[in-house]
């Protein structure tokens, strides 16, 4: 009866999406809440929307904003 095993590892709704970073086009994992959404990675931050940082593996920040 109890099922919940099946999921344990997928919390909430947050997933991890893979962008290319901006300034070196390194592939780089970011925690996004909602996947559904659209996402404009930016080599800075811009002053609207709601964002999540990354840094690529060469120590770039990069912004992610969802749309
Ligand atoms: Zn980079």
């Amino acid at each position: 009866m109890p099922r919940e095993s099946s999921r344990a590892y997928s919390t909430d709704r947050s997933q991890e999406i893979e962008v290319a970073c901006p300034r070196c086009d390194r592939p780089t994992s970011v925690a996004v809440s909602d996947t559904d959404a659209e996402f404009v990675v930016r080599p800075y931050a811009a002053a609207f929307g709601e964002y999540n940082t990354a840094h690529c593996s060469n120590g770039h920040k990069i912004w992610i904003y969802s749309c």
